[in-house]
């Protein structure tokens, strides 16, 4: 006789019926495992919150008052039926994949990840299992990243250049993992500034112990004129805003791995696109599935049907879940689903 599956997909998210609990769900639940602090993620209303004690300092500058445990890397905790276990996913600072065992039968929510280690996320591990949960974000072969150095080396130049030419750099990135990874990954040109949605993750990061360069918070007598040749790193909706208008003269471009696909770039009409994206590429997506030994994989946001049919004909056992994830703000305006 079929056994139950240890994860159902729900309409509130996905579920475990032995542990009685879900994992990022998008709908107010009683008891939550998130795998990381971003808002598609980690949602605002549910009665208990289980995350890292890394990913648990952002979850509450986010969503304030809740109640909440923490649990370590590889640590193991018992819900009911099942033991769960979380493991890093090399996304963002405090990202994690969750295990769920159920008598010696182990799936795998893998939330959002990247195999690259970026010098600041703990650098993801993949976990044996026999069904993994995959997303699909960059689920077609076009996505291939150059390695993380290459790119921040063409941003150190683009900074440089700018700032011999007395312009200010301004820099458009995701405020929560994406700007702290490009703080610990550009070369010294000159002074960093950051808007305040940047600043107060960078606070709450330093205060965790992750190590960031100097930043100064820009406003009034922090610009251009007292720091002169800056990179200012800022929110993607701070481009081309009154906002950015007040450093003067200066280039602005965007990091992003949408920034990869060429009508995107141009509907966005930024002079430059730096390919940076805290999500695997499709190269990376194969090779965590493949390290996961698994049997069968259900993937969920980005480029699912596309993605299911290559794991098909690969040999596995796949399927599509629908969620509701993939509202982060690397995203672009239009579905991507194919
Ligand atoms: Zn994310
Ligand atoms: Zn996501």
């Amino acid at each position: 006789m079929a056994r139950d599956p240890v994860l159902t997909f729900t309409d509130r998210g996905i579920y475990c019926p032995a542990g009685d609990f879900f994992i990022d769900p998008w709908r107010p639940v009683d008891r939550a495992l998130i795998t990381h602090g971003h808002s598609d993620h980690a949602r605002w209303g549910h009665q208990r919150y289980l995350a890292t004690h890394q990913a648990l300092p952002v979850i509450r500058h986010r969503l304030g008052q809740i109640e909440a445990q923490g649990i370590g890397y590889g640590e193991s905790l018992r819900i009911g039926g099942v033991t769960v276990h979380f493991h890093p996913a090399g996304h963002i600072p405090g990202s994690a994949q969750i295990a769920v065992e159920r008598d010696g039968e182990v799936w795998v929510v893998s939330g959002d990840y990247k195999v690259e280690p970026d010098g600041l996320a703990e650098a993801f591990a993949p976990v044996p299992c026999h069904t993994f949960i995959s997303e699909s974000t960059f689920g077609l072969p076009v996505f291939r990243w150059r390695p993380q150095v290459e790119v921040m080396g063409d941003i150190t130049r683009w900074w440089a250049a700018n700032a011999a030419a007395g312009k200010t750099s301004i820099l458009g990135a995701y405020s929560l993992g994406k700007a702290q990874r490009l703080l610990a990954g550009v070369g010294e040109v000159g002074p960093i500034l950051t808007h305040g949605a940047v600043e107060e993750v960078n606070e709450i990061l330093r205060n965790q112990g992750y190590s960031l360069p100097d930043t100064t918070r820009a406003g009034q007598g922090v610009d251009a004129k007292s720091h002169p040749g800056a990179l200012v790193i800022a929110p993607p909706s701070a481009l081309g805003s009154a906002w950015a208008r007040k450093f003067g003269p200066a280039e602005e471009a965007f990091a992003s791995g949408w920034m990869a696909v060429r009508g995107i770039r141009r509907r966005r009409a930024l002079g430059t696109g730096f390919v940076v994206s805290d999500h695997a590429d499709f190269p990376g997506l194969l090779t965590a599935i493949r390290a996961t030994a698994c049997e069968r994989v259900f993937v969920t946001h980005g480029y699912t049907t596309a993605f299911r049919r290559f794991l098909a004909e690969q040999g596995y056992n796949a399927g599509i879940v629908a969620t509701e994830y993939g509202q982060e703000a690397e995203e672009p305006a239009e579905p991507v689903d194919t």
